[in-house]
């Protein structure tokens, strides 16, 4: 993360103003991408043309639901541009990460190592296997699950018992490690991937935000046991709604889609389950919208590339502020674009989400840290003082792909 060169002793008078903050930053968004007539959405699907005829062609055939050619030329496209073996579709990114843990070995009672910075489901889909998120911190360099933070909590409070790590404060087993790429920016996977083999627990990333975004040249998602990315309507990609389990591991794909379609075994006629499995597979209709977006989605990924550039240009000039930039050695899909503050302006952050709405350009904080709701306020957590600090001062700004028509002569 960058935020151009800031001198510390320096006292900047024009910045000690929150009101002339809040201006500056709106007036470099206007920089980038043009004065705002009606409201500019933090980020809307691409629709690429082609996606009307596919849609159409789910009608007219009459192939809407659960099975048909475009769920699994979707998946076969996934798989094509992750370079993942597998890819399983299922109805949303919630229901996908679910399965992942499921198919780890998560079980009741177990936790699972997580970051609280993250978006609500990170947390739900480890609860509805009946196991307990434990939160630690990130590293605030790169807004991700930090592997020295998890080294340091597992040291503190855990012991290897019988190739079981337990948690010697619960006495539960903790079963598995779940970093999310924040914003579309990856993880530190190769300190995550250390401590997992330290630890003896499998890696479960939950790539909701990341589809491609690249970590040491190859595609998030694909350096754990399994993973799980999200299409939902906000996402770089959108099926409506929809998800996938990403995997290496063919004989986990199988199961995945086996729980994934009520546990059915293929007959001709007879309806034989052999296990209390989920109706999560993504419908034909959505999995044409994807396919649609599949072919594009390099011109996506560059464009919001672009946008990214444009927005660090612009935003280099004010130095309360870091615009948030991949971590080095690796490339960001750009997902969100965002900017953190200097911890001494977070009292001014509500005042510059006022500022950059009212000129209409739609932005919106961190979600609140997942420690922070009723439900998992007493989950077991090391300390977070990074999320804490990073959910006050981060700001996320128009990011749609088709904002790069916007950007001008720069
Ligand atoms: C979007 C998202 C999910 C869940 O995806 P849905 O498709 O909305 O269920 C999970 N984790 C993170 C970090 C996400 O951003």
């Amino acid at each position: 993360m960058t935020g151009g060169a800031v001198n510390d002793n320096m006292p900047n008078n024009l910045d000690d103003n929150p009101r002339m903050l809040a201006a500056r930053i709106v007036d470099a968004v206007r920089r980038t991408i043009g004065g705002a007539e009606s409201l500019v959405l933090l980020h809307e699907p691409y629709l690429p043309p082609k996606t009307s005829s596919y849609v159409q062609e789910c009608i007219d055939t009459g192939w809407v639901s659960s099975a048909g050619a475009y769920v699994t030329k979707f998946e076969k496209q996934l798989a094509e541009i992750t370079g993942c073996a597998r890819a399983v579709a299922v109805v949303n990114g919630t229901a996908a990460l679910q399965l992942c843990f499921q198919l780890a070995g998560v079980q009741r009672d177990d936790e699972v190592v997580c970051p609280s910075l993250s978006f609500v489901a990170t947390a739900n889909a480890i609860s509805h296997c009946g196991a307990i998120p434990h939160f630690v911190d990130v590293d605030p360099s790169r807004l991700t699950l930090c592997p020295d933070a998890i080294s340091k909590r597992l040291t503190d409070i855990a012991r290897l018992e019988n190739g079981r790590l337990i948690n010697r404060e619960t006495g539960r087993r903790i079963a598995a490690v779940s970093p999310m790429h924040c914003l579309g920016h990856p993880a530190d996977i190769h300190g995550l991937l250390d401590v997992c083999n330290r630890f003896e627990l499998p890696l479960v990333e939950d790539a909701a935000e990341s589809l491609g975004s690249y970590y040491a040249g190859k595609h998030t998602g694909t350096f754990g046991l399994i993973s799980a990315v999200s299409f939902n309507g906000n996402k770089i990609l959108t099926t409506g709604g929809g998800g996938a389990i990403l995997t290496n591991d063919e004989s986990l794909a199988d199961k995945a889609k086996h729980l994934s379609t009520t546990a059915k075994v293929a007959h001709p006629w007879e309806f034989y389950h052999d296990e209390v499995a989920y109706n999560f597979r993504l419908p034909n209709i959505n999995a044409a919208l994807g396919c649609a977006q599949l072919e594009v989605l390099s011109e996506t990924i560059e464009a919001k590339r672009r946008i990214a550039d444009a927005y660090e240009d612009s935003f280099r000039t004010i130095e309360d502020v870091d615009f948030i930039r991949e971590p080095s050695g690796t490339t960001s899909n750009y997902w969100l674009n965002g900017f953190i503050l200097k911890p001494e302006h977070a009292s001014v952050r509500d005042e510059i989400l006022h500022a950059l709405n009212a000129a209409k350009y739609q932005s919106r904080p961190l979600w609140q840290p997942i420690h922070t709701f009723p439900m998992y306020q007493h989950c077991p957590r090391g300390p977070l003082v990074h999320t804490d600090s990073l959910c006050a001062r981060l700001i996320n700004i128009p990011s749609s792909s088709q904002l790069s028509t916007r950007l001008g002569n720069r």
